[in-house]
């Protein structure tokens, strides 16, 4: 007699909620932003791999209160925020994000700041995560438009990885990267469209992309050391988006 194998039920994820990949920063708080303009329910998951400062983890909460402040209809729809351990990152790399080096180009042509398979690891680790709770999209503010040549914050890269996470989980998984196409001017503007100027406000209060974790120096744009390539760049961004916003 034939045994009838059993027929497995596939998991299904809800499409309705999202997980966003978020660091305290402004490219992440702006993708939380956007999820939660467009999710029913949005959790939220960061990650602790020894960086240099610890800054970043302490405004997450910080960054999700004046969100909520900013824009009171988003409360109900904001869920948990998880922090896991991805020390072992810091322990196989020797980066100037996880060592205390100065920022520099390397002989492969990547800033020092490159940690290799970082991107790679926390996609794996949110998409386990997002499994457990039946999360079907996961929401990452990478970008090719400003994003140093780090390769696994390309459109390719994050493709192949939604292919391999959900045939690998046997589960249909969504990756959102709304910034991947824009630029620093107009993820202010996405952050205005989204939330209006309290948004705005919020994003230039509580979120941290200064490198050297300061946060003394408190400029039109943000806080932070005003110098090093994040900070720059954030600087740059917001004057364009404000110009822009003079010219309409
Ligand atoms: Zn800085």
């Amino acid at each position: 007699m034939a045994r009838r194998l059993a027929v497995k039920s596939p998991m299904t994820l809800d499409a309705t909620k999202a997980l966003v990949l978020f660091s305290g920063g402004q490219d992440s708080a702006t993708c939380l932003a956007w999820a939660l303009d467009r999710f029913s329910h949005v959790e939220t998951i960061g990650f602790d791999y020894g960086q240099r400062h610890l800054v970043e983890l302490d405004v997450r909460q910080p960054v999700r209160d004046a969100m909520m402040a900013a824009v009171p209809a988003w409360k109900s729809k904001l869920g948990n925020d998880v922090v896991l351990n991805a020390g072992v990152l810091g322990t196989i790399s020797e980066t100037s994000l996880t060592r205390d080096m100065e920022i520099k180009m390397g002989e492969d042509g990547l800033p020092n700041t490159f940690v290799p398979g970082r991107n790679l690891l926390f996609f794996t680790l949110a998409a386990a995560y997002a499994y457990r709770r039946g999360i079907g999209h996961i929401v990452a503010g990478v970008c090719e438009t400003d994003y140093s040549g780090y390769p696994d914050c390309r459109n390719d890269t994050i493709k192949a990885m939604e292919q391999a996470l959900s045939l690998g989980m046997d589960v249909n998984f969504i990756l959102d990267t709304p910034l991947m196409w824009v630029d620093k001017a107009a993820t202010w503007a996405m952050a205005q469209d989204l939330g209006g100027e309290a948004l705005v406000e919020a994003m230039v209060e509580e979120t941290h992309t200064c490198y050297l974790g300061q946060r003394d120096q408190r400029f039109d744009w943000g806080y932070g050391c005003g110098t090093c390539p994040a900070c720059d760049l954030r600087a740059k961004g917001y004057a364009k988006f404000r110009a822009q916003g003079n010219l309409s």
